[in-house]
């Protein structure tokens, strides 16, 4: 019996229309398929509460007793329905809200029921709205219910009859049948060393576990399985890679990389950019092809370090180029590597959809010739008619813009694969950068150039408006520019749209003198970049936005992020947008700005912005929020892929443990062809056949 091949269509209770839904709605097909898909939580049945125990924190009870009369209370549209329940000492009320007639129908009084439920404290008494009732004589003794699993579903699976209890009892018989034994995806020796439960009996009590200790083991093993594949395919890859290509060697440190360090360098490297430099020296000289991930937060000087690695290609013969993922950037770059190079004899050009035909031809005559040594542009740099002579770096801005696609047209620009460097200023905890990039080496700029202000941020409540907006005048009088970011988000575009124009207006009334300007990203790209550039070159004062200006724009001379509907973002990108302020000598400030009805959890992320400004604390805790601590199971977001079972706030241990291991027997078996690890060599094989899409990893 091959799990995998078994279609679920025939499996007991399902049939074409759920299969069908199975499939649209979560991806399933196959009886594996099934089986990992895991519960998201459970709920203890394996003991009856009494009614004296029952307390505000516990998520389910179940109560065994029945009921002793009901109540209609209120009228049409308010009318609810009681019933007093008693397990024999106390009473409870159970409460519905519609349903009255069927429910009314179907129980009685003076039954024995087994009621089911979450206790809401209601009047000082507890009470359970719409619980789960069954008759006591049908349930089989609680010490055999053990834990009881809530599977995810969408509405639409709901709505069409497929709700948890439903998933569970077509679940049920599959877990039965594969008790016998199914082969395990791990090899015997890495359950044996790792302590590890085997895949049947994890399986098995994944589903239906009878305690919390074996649940435990369960979920450790498939974790532990879950994270190790993800490495093990990562790392074989990487170690394909190295291999197969290898790396442009620049084997010495010459005029342009000493001169530049000696003569032209207008500051002291920070600690943290030379410790960078020394990492990327190692590498490009190893022979092996570079593929780094440079981190660094905003205004943390990563251009600079992409400059000297660039110089380090030219001295050993070699052209560079910068990807950026606008014009702006594009431009902005271009300005500021002329600026540090001043007359230092480095051939510096840029290529970007505005570049006209005429100097276009100039440029790629140049670049053929190998007289120009940097380009910089923007996606017009992958297009077929840009050839380079002998590109050796590619350094690329702000990755999450560019698809691996666009990159790997790059890659064909040459015979033989250049040095990348990836530079963000997004800054990812260690466990996530493991997983998503664990093909690339991580360098991290964790110091900002001294005589930084750090940036003062306020969470204001909405009233607070008037206040507000004497400070941006203040500011403006001061010479300053603002800018004010509204959110916008897919599903609600045209309130969102609205929302934002209504600022603009709104800021327009309240400061008739001063020049203000829209960009969002309705816009054409010209008119886009033709607004935002009015801004960077001060020609306005307040700039009202979209998240369009989320990524590297560097207007020193804006001091102020006021944030609308902060609560509406997230973490990381509060972040980002902080930091494009603060770039200059003034103090720079940041404003949340919120509604009053905070959920916790939002309250949270305005605390967490006002007491740092470390964008790795802040990823750390942006990941832990938006993690598992969601017990409705919605995925962690940000990731090409989905975890089932692991959680990267909580498993970075385990994350470890697993990638270590993988890199062992990679070690002495790089193909997997020894017999104990074929296993893994079929694993891998079928998850790449699978739904996951690997080729958006690195
Ligand atoms: P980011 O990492 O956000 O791309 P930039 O490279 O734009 O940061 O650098 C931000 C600013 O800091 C630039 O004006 C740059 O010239 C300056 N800078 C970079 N390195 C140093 C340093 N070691 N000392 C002082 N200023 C620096
Ligand atoms: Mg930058």
């Amino acid at each position: 019996m091959d799990l995998s091949n078994q279609d679920i269509k025939y499996l007991p209770g399902v049939g074409p229309k759920k299969a069908d839904l199975f499939d649209k709605e979560l991806g399933i097909r196959t009886a594996e398929d099934l089986l990992r898909h895991y519960p998201y939580k459970y709920v203890d049945r394996s003991r009856f509460y009494y009614l004296h125990e029952i307390s505000e924190e516990m998520p389910f009870v179940q109560v065994k007793g029945q009921i002793i009369r009901f109540e209609k209370v209120g009228e049409g549209h308010n009318q609810r329905l009681t019933a007093i329940f008693t397990d024999g000492h106390e009473t409870i009320e159970l409460v519905w809200f519609k349903g009255v007639k069927w429910v009314l129908d179907k129980y009685k009084t003076g039954i024995q029921y087994v009621v089911f439920g979450k206790p809401s404290p209601f009047n000082g008494r507890f009470n359970i709205v719409h619980p789960e009732i069954e008759l006591a004589s049908q349930l089989p003794p609680p010490e055999q219910m053990g834990l009881q699993p809530f599977y995810n579903t969408s509405e639409k699976m709901k709505s069409n009859f497929l709700n948890s209890k439903t998933i569970q009892k077509i679940i049920f018989p599959l877990v039965q049948s594969i008790k016998t034994g199914i082969p395990d995806t791990l090899p015997a020796y890495l359950l044996k060393k790792f302590a590890l439960m085997n895949l049947t009996e994890s399986l098995v009590n994944v589903h239906f576990p009878k305690n919390a200790d074996v649940l435990k083991k369960a979920r450790q093993r498939l974790k532990f399985e879950e994270l190790f594949y993800i490495q093990l395919n990562i790392l074989q890859q990487t170690k394909w890679r190295d291999q197969h290509f290898k790396g442009f060697v620049f084997g010495h440190i010459g005029h342009y990389f000493n001169t530049f360090f000696n003569d032209y360098l207008p500051f002291e490297l920070t600690g943290a950019q030379k410790r960078v430099l020394r990492e990327i020296r190692i590498d490009v000289a190893s022979g092996r092809q570079m593929n780094r991930l440079l981190q660094g937060d905003v205004g943390s000087g990563k251009t600079l370090v992409a400059l000297m690695a660039m110089l380090m290609a030219i001295d050993n013969g070699f052209q560079a180029c910068i990807m950026a993922p606008t014009e702006i950037l594009a431009n902005q770059h271009f300005a500021s590597l002329k600026e540090f190079l001043g007359d230092l004899g480095v051939n510096v050009s840029l290529l970007t959809g505005s570049t006209r035909p005429k100097d276009r031809v100039i440029l790629h005559e140049k670049l053929r010739s190998g007289k120009l040594n940097i380009l910089i542009g923007t996606h017009a740099l992958i297009e077929d008619t840009v050839k380079f002579s002998n590109l050796g770096l590619v350094v690329i801005d702000e990755q999450h813009r560019f698809g691996v696609e666009q990159r790997s047209k790059l890659w064909k620009k040459n015979n033989q694969l250049p040095h990348i460097l990836v530079m963000t200023a997004t800054p990812i905890p260690r466990t996530l950068a493991m997983t998503v990039y664990g093909d690339l080496s991580i360098s991290v700029i964790d110091e900002l150039p001294p005589g930084r202000k750090p940036i003062q941020t306020y969470h204001y409540y909405e009233n607070k408006r008037q206040g507000l907006n004497q400070f941006i005048a203040k500011q403006v009088e001061a010479g300053r520019q603002i800018y004010i970011v509204y959110p916008l988000i897919q599903e609600s575009e045209k309130i969102d749209l609205q929302n934002l124009e209504t600022g603009f207006e709104y800021m327009c009334e309240v400061f008739p003198h001063y020049k203000i300007n829209m960009v969002h990203g309705k816009l054409k790209t010209a008119e886009k970049e033709h607004q935002m550039q009015k801004f960077v070159s001060g020609e306005t004062q307040i700039l009202v936005a979209t998240t369009v200006i989320e990524v590297g724009v560097n207007v020193p001379n804006a001091s102020v992020m006021v944030i609308e509907s902060a609560q509406r973002f997230g973490l990381s990108q509060l972040h980002q947008l902080r930091g494009r302020v603060g770039r200059g000598a003034e103090q720079s400030f940041c404003i949340l700005l919120t509604n009053y009805k905070l959920g916790s959890n939002t309250r949270k992320r305005m605390e967490i912005m006002v007491r740092t400004n470390d964008g790795f604390e802040i990823s750390e805790a942006d990941l832990r929020l938006r993690g598992p601590g969601d017990l409705e199971g919605t995925q962690q977001s940000g990731l090409p892929f989905d975890l089932k079972i692991a959680n990267l706030a909580q498993d970075g241990k385990m994350l470890e443990i697993a990638r270590n291991a993988a890199l062992e027997i990679l070690n002495t078996d790089p193909q997997l062809e020894q017999n104990e690890n074929k296993v893994m060599a079929n694993q891998l094989r079928k998850m790449k056949t699978n739904t996951l899409n690997w080729g958006s990893i690195s």
